[in-house]
């Protein structure tokens, strides 16, 4: 269970009103059963119930039983789509480990707003879900030129660019890029505008990259991209 709350030994957490409910009434648990907790700061803890209340509850923790693993300094850069492909994309990038996800507005993005709190709380639960210590920040929804401009020198683009479909995507390819901080960049339904398109293949850090020779829609590109990073970069 994930809670935003210090873990440490004998620490006290208080549930707020859905957790309790979670645990107290779906899950059946009473005093002193074992409840697995993280905050995505201090790794994995085993607490215990100490008050267990329709709406409210305490736990006390007990033991750390695993340390926060960090994933690789991977970050997730696209520009948002439907909602239920949105969430689709935050859930899966959480799942496979990005370290950070940037809904980023470009020329065809047709969203022009994003619910953070709702996006960072399928982080949340994806996080739960397969057993992470760690959990990635939700940005809010910036234009990629802004972040472009202060984009650091040393994280290298990886731009998944569907004019390169076609072209060899080999896992020697991807098993040559250097290691180091990356970023993982999908582009919205219609692409990306010239002007964008110009820019990205002019900056030292882009790699342009092909995700083999059909074009996907963006969430299946997102996963694609995950997965053959992870794959070459094993982790
Ligand atoms: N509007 C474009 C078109 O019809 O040619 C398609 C955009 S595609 C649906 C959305 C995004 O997914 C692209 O901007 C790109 O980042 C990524 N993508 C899709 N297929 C790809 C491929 N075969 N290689 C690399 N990137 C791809």
């Amino acid at each position: 269970l994930f809670v935003d709350q210090p873990l440490g030994p004998g620490q006290p957490v208080a549930l707020n009103g859905d957790q309790a409910h979670y645990l107290f009434s779906v899950m059946r648990l009473s005093r002193g059963a074992a409840v697995l907790l993280f905050n995505g700061r201090d790794g994995e803890w085993r607490a215990v119930v100490a008050e267990a209340g329709k709406r409210a509850g305490i736990l006390t923790c007990e033991t750390q039983t695993a340390p926060l693993r960090l994933p690789p300094d991977l970050w997730l850069l696209f520009a948002p789509i439907k909602k239920a492909r949105t969430d689709f994309i935050v859930e899966k990038a959480a799942e496979m480990g990005a370290a950070r996800i940037l809904p980023v507005q470009t020329r065809y993005t047709n969203a022009d707003r994003i619910r953070q709190d709702r996006l960072q709380a399928h982080a949340v639960e994806a996080a739960e879900q397969c057993g992470g210590t760690f959990v990635p920040e939700v940005a809010e929804l910036q234009p990629l030129d802004r972040l472009l401009d202060r984009w650091p020198a040393e994280r290298r683009i990886l731009w998944c660019d569907e004019h390169q479909a076609g072209q060899p995507v080999t896992l020697a390819t991807l098993t040559a890029l250097p290691a180091g901080p990356w970023a993982i960049l999908i582009g919205p339904e219609g692409g990306f505008a010239a002007p964008e398109q110009a820019r990205l293949a002019g900056l030292p850090q882009v790699v342009q990259a092909s995700l083999g020779p059909r074009i996907l829609r963006a969430d299946t590109a997102a996963v694609a991209a995950l997965t053959l990073w992870q794959i070459a970069q094993g982790d």
